[in-house]
């Protein structure tokens, strides 16, 4: 505002860009730099980000303190910022990056709002109280609103971007907020109570915490929510190919027949560590994320003042806690072809004047270095070459503290080097996660 008010008033010296009409934000759950390089390895081609309009950063990713409810104080516990030095000690670095990581919720929480918090924290402060999140700050401004995912729509990541809970786990009052109460236009993802952790159909109905309880799964299955209900895997084809009757309603709501994950859960024969991407056969009743954000696309650019968007490749996270290398390759490239589909979408729709895709993780998990990481810390990966498992091994089982990758292109993309204010002798420039935030605020003038 102030700088079209300089420019009309013949202050600036050229005309002050346009901000960016549309925002996707593309979240690899789990993904650090070797979780992204061994898909690199594997895959023939190269991802979209790779491209030399791409920039190419690193992000910091610790939590505000490593308690699960409020603390009440609001203070940044200092030992848990990420330092250089002790992650990248030959000694200590890996004891050092294993602890006092944050979760996908505090992660999600910091981008969604620009503010650190304990982990558990679904868009809450450490003091309690609730923080206006990407959502509300693009609704205020007359924009449409949707979360795509390949874990439940209300897990931690897509709920931070919208709710308010003081815990990721109260499943059933996130996905009420976020049907009855959130307005938010497109809610995409698994978690269907009538399949389970395998992706397979059960006997009997499960639980269905996930979507908000069994009312609330009849009322969305029954149509009588606002919003458009579907499930099939032929409806979120039609629903991005725009052959899907909404049934007069402007509202989509998702539930993928698959349990926890669209694929990564699925079953497999053989030995998990080394048992490739791709070796057992994919279920066939569920899209895959590139699908889900393409539906994503149409429903949302019905609006002409534009819309925020957050992918979440949120099962490679699922894959490296488990320590499966393949399916975290799978889970990988299947991010990666919804960052094409994005990438596509944007050069038919208004280009990159009016928009921005920004592609990152939320924190690392798994500890991914080369084959002997074990005894020599930080060895690096071994390429295979295409279509072959490179060498890779998990040093943990859980999240850490690691930097993560950023990805950016489009309408205020640069503004990310205003941002990236610390070096990393590794990794390079890095930024902090709650910056995101601001980026997205400023580049979207919100
Ligand atoms: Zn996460």
């Amino acid at each position: 505002m102030l700088a079209l008010l300089l420019g009309a008033l013949g202050l600036l010296p050229v005309a002050a860009s346009p901000g960016a009409k549309n925002v996707i934000l593309m979240i690899a759950d789990g993904a650090g730099f070797n979780t992204f390089d061994a898909a690199r390895m594997y895959s023939a081609t190269r991802p979209v980000y790779d491209g030399p309009q791409w920039i190419k950063l690193a992000c910091s990713t610790h939590p505000l303190n490593l308690s699960t409810r409020p603390t009440g104080t609001g203070r940044q516990v200092r030992e848990l910022v990420y330092d250089p030095v002790k992650a990248w000690s030959l000694t200590e670095g890996y004891a050092w990056l294993r602890t006092g990581a944050t979760d996908s919720a505090a992660a999600a929480t910091a981008i969604a709002t620009g503010v650190k918090t304990y982990n558990n924290a679904i868009g809450m402060s450490d003091r309690g109280r609730p923080l206006t999140n990407l959502h509300q700050l693009f609704q205020a401004s007359g924009r449409s609103t949707g979360v795509v995912t390949s874990v439940p729509w209300s897990h931690a990541t897509p709920a931070a971007m919208v709710a308010h809970n003081l815990s990721r786990n109260n499943y059933t009052e996130i996905a009420n907020e976020m049907v009855f109460r959130s307005g938010m236009d497109v809610i995409l993802g698994a978690g269907h109570p009538w399949y389970d952790s395998r992706g397979e159909r059960r006997k009997e109905i499960g639980s269905a915490a996930y979507v908000g309880g069994v009312e609330t799964f009849r009322r969305l299955t029954e149509q009588r929510t606002a919003y458009l209900y579907l499930e099939s895997k032929l409806d979120f084809e039609r629903l991005a190919n725009g052959t899907l009757d909404l049934m007069g309603k402007t509202r989509v709501l998702g539930t993928a027949r698959a349990g926890e994950t669209l694929q990564q859960g699925r079953r497999w024969s053989g030995d998990a560590k080394s048992r490739p991407p791709f070796a057992d056969p994919p279920l066939p009743g569920v899209p895959s994320l590139a699908t889900m954000a393409r539906g994503a696309l149409r429903v949302l650019s019905a609006n002409s003042k534009g819309f925020f968007l957050m992918v979440e490749g949120g099962a490679v996270d699922w894959a490296n806690h488990a320590n499966m290398p393949g399916r975290s390759i799978e889970e990988q490239l299947d991010f990666n072809d919804a960052v094409a589909t994005v990438q596509r979408w944007v050069e038919r729709n208004g280009g990159w004047s009016q928009n921005l895709v920004i592609v990152t993780a939320d924190h690392e998990t798994g500890l991914v270095w080369g084959p002997n990481s074990g005894t020599k810390p930080f060895d690096p990966l071994v390429n295979n070459g295409p279509g072959r498992l490179p060498g890779m091994a998990f040093n943990s089982t859980g999240h850490t503290r690691s930097l993560v990758p950023v990805y950016a292109r489009g309408a205020g993309a640069w503004r990310l080097w205003d941002f990236a204010k610390r070096t990393d002798p590794v990794r390079g420039p890095y930024l902090d996660n709650t910056d995101l935030f601001r980026l997205i605020v400023g580049a979207a003038e919100l």
